[in-house]
């Protein structure tokens, strides 16, 4: 980008409507508005940022705009705002207003189902990345575009930390508003819970500092209301907690054994104190012959304490099958994260999520295993799957109605993936999605019937429900106050009732 003047930039600008190629989008349109009816004057907005304004024809366009997850790479903003500042989204909202052009925003692009992408204008916040940790009042200033790792890299000299996500590339931005999971969630909280204060620009243009005292009914709402839905947010303030050294173990069992190592590991979760974390999988690498790969079970987490009394903690899960691979070891807080921090997906994947509010039964257990068994396949070496991460702790101590995350008295979540790349054939997504459609299903006699928003899914039943439970009432208040035009809108978008 770097070697781009401004000046190319405005040039640019008037190609951009004839480049953007909407024909594909309808479905797009038809959930934002239907758009000006004059051509939007992209030079006033390109002069008027402090950061770049990306037009289809220039070379660095397909960078900024493409998401994570390649199924909705088909839709392509008018143009990217690359913010520089938060006057940037300011400018950028007014801008697109006053030119009846949809918006979205993006922090990390990591939304599973394509709703930080618009046929209008992206707000991007890729370039706004800096992270400030204040000893003397514990605290951390982040801006929306941070990624996991660049927080980590922020706190870390400082010895302290909040609870992330385990993903390096996901965004605080999108990670804190749908609440935020990591395995220091039990200890700390989730993301959210550590939030103290947010600034936002709300659709008429304002500034706003959320905050307790501030604002507080849409710092509430930012709390696990879902990104994307009440304001863009321009800067995140958290408390900090100090870290210091942990216990990290990872196992992985024959799949032979996978129902008795499920049910004992359970066990093992049910009984843990805060300081346990655990996430125990299920899942089937894909390979280049379109062949799934060899099923496996593995758990991995962390515990804020001995060695020792971890291997009693895990004992039911030791002794019920030899692990066949074992690394149970001290390690400093920073090590044990950089060791957890999974590889970022690429290609084409569909994500569902469910609850379950105790350990599941024996017959959950064996639904999960028989439905990964039989996943069909794809080349994408992600392949396919299931993960149960131990709620509790921390997160069920606050109260369902205390922010919008309502999944406060849940025993666990279950996230279900499956991934395809671009060399497979239709007929390898679409069985895919059949398979992961039917193990959500064969699942839902054993779980809650809730869904966590972070892991949101286009084809989600009942979703304000799923998401939102009976915080949800409350949440179209916010939304019909602080967002009266509906211009943060999407399929899932709380609505205005
Ligand atoms: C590989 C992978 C790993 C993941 N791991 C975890 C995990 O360990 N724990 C966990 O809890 N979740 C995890 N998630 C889910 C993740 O938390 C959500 O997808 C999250 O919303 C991503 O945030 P983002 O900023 O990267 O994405 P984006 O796509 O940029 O944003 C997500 C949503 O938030 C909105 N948004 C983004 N920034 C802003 C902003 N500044 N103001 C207002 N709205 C905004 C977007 O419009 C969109 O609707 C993972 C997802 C992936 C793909």
């Amino acid at each position: 980008m770097a070697d781009l003047t401004r000046r190319q930039f405005v040039r640019r600008a008037g190609g951009a409507v004839a480049a953007a190629g909407l024909g594909s989008q309808l479905e797009w349109l038809a959930g934002c508005g239907s758009g000006g009816s004059s051509p939007p004057d992209f030079t006033r907005l390109a002069r008027e940022l402090k950061g770049l304004l990306v037009l289809p024809a220039d070379r660095f366009y397909r960078a900024v705009s493409t998401p994570l997850n390649h199924r909705y790479a088909n839709v392509h903003p008018q143009a990217v705002a690359l913010c520089a500042s938060a006057d940037d989204a300011r400018k950028s909202l007014l801008w697109a207003r006053d030119n009846e052009m949809p918006v979205a925003v993006r922090s990390g692009g990591h939304n599973y189902a394509g709703y930080s992408n618009t046929p209008g204008l992206l707000i991007s916040f890729d370039r706004m990345k800096r992270v400030v940790v204040d000893d003397a009042h514990n605290s951390l200033v982040v801006e929306p575009g941070a990624r996991n790792t660049d927080v980590y890299r922020g706190l870390q000299p400082h010895g302290v930390a909040i609870s992330a996500g385990r993903c390096p590339s996901v965004a605080i931005g999108g990670l804190t508003l749908g609440g935020g999971v990591g395995f220091s969630s039990r200890k700390l909280g989730l993301t959210c819970d550590r939030l103290v204060e947010a600034e936002v620009i709300t659709a008429d243009g304002k500034v706003r500092t959320c905050s307790e005292r501030e604002n507080s009914d849409l710092f509430w709402a930012l709390r696990g209301g879902g990104g994307g839905n009440f304001g863009i947010s321009t800067s995140y303030k958290f408390v900090t907690h100090p870290v210091s050294d942990v216990t990290l173990y990872s196992l992985e069992w024959d799949w032979a054994h996978a129902p008795k190592v499920f049910a004992a590991f359970q066990e093992a979760m049910a009984a843990a104190p805060d300081e346990f974390s655990a996430r125990i999988g299920m899942g089937r690498p894909g390979q280049p012959n379109g062949k799934p790969g060899p099923p496996t079970v593995t758990a991995l987490g962390q515990f804020f304490g001995p060695k020792k009394e971890l291997v009693a903690l895990l004992d039911p899960a030791l002794t019920a099958a030899k692990p066949k691979q074992q690394l149970i070891a001290r390690r400093t807080f920073w090590q044990a994260k950089n060791y957890f921090f999974a590889t970022t997906p690429y290609g084409y994947y569909e994500v569902k999520s469910a609850y379950a509010h105790q350990p599941l039964s024996s017959a959950g257990i064996e639904t999960l295993a028989r439905w990964v068994d039989k996943w069909p396949g794809s080349s994408n070496g992600d392949g396919a799957g299931m993960a149960m991460f131990l709620s509790g702790g921390a997160i069920n101590r606050v109260p369902a109605d205390a922010t919008a995350f309502v999944h406060r008295d849940d025993f666990a979540l279950i996230a279900m993936e499956t991934t395809w790349a671009a060399e497979d054939p239709k007929s390898v997504s679409r069985r895919g999605l059949d398979w992961i459609e039917g193990m959500a299903d064969a699942l839902q006699p054993h779980v809650s019937g809730f869904a966590y928003q972070n892991f949101i899914d286009r084809a989600q039943k009942n979703w304000q429900h799923a998401y939102y439970g009976s915080n949800f009432k409350r949440l179209e208040e916010v939304k019909r106050r602080y967002d009266p035009d509906d211009v943060f809108r999407f399929k899932q978008s709380i609505p205005l009732s």
